[in-house]
């Protein structure tokens, strides 16, 4: 969740969790939904609808932080859906696989699905600053 700066910056000011019903697996994740859409609401509206709905963050425990083809597809989904109401979302993928966690942000440009698995996604990967 955040908002666009007037520098065209993407500032990330709050993140949500998977809830507690949130289902993790090895090569898999479904998020607790209902948990996460209340937390939505909850800095939407408290924020005066200043801070919207960014993208989704993810953890790669053992594999490096770029886009997976899940990813891609998943990207995808959420820019074409409504819902979303963000048509150029962000993936940002937290990397365990040396020492240290490393981090990839990556955002959306343009793409759509065509059938269950086909896809096309051209994304680009932005530069960070951590605060
Ligand atoms: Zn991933």
């Amino acid at each position: 969740m955040g908002y666009v700066a007037k520098n065209n910056d993407i500032v990330i000011t709050d993140l949500i969790e998977a809830g507690t019903n949130a289902e993790r697996y090895e090569n898999a994740f479904i998020p607790d939904q209902e948990y996460q859409l209340e937390e939505f609401s909850k800095i939407y509206f408290d924020s005066n609808r200043t801070k919207n709905y960014l993208g989704d963050w993810h953890t790669h425990p053992n594999h490096t932080a770029n886009l997976s083809l899940k990813d891609k597809r998943t990207l995808t989904l959420i820019a074409n859906s409504p819902d979303s109401q963000n048509s150029q979302p962000l993936m940002i993928i937290l990397s365990g696989l040396t020492k240290d966690w490393t981090l990839n942000a990556f955002q959306f440009d343009s793409g759509r699905i065509y059938l269950r698995s086909f896809f096309t996604c051209k994304y680009k990967q932005l530069p960070y600053v951590v605060f």
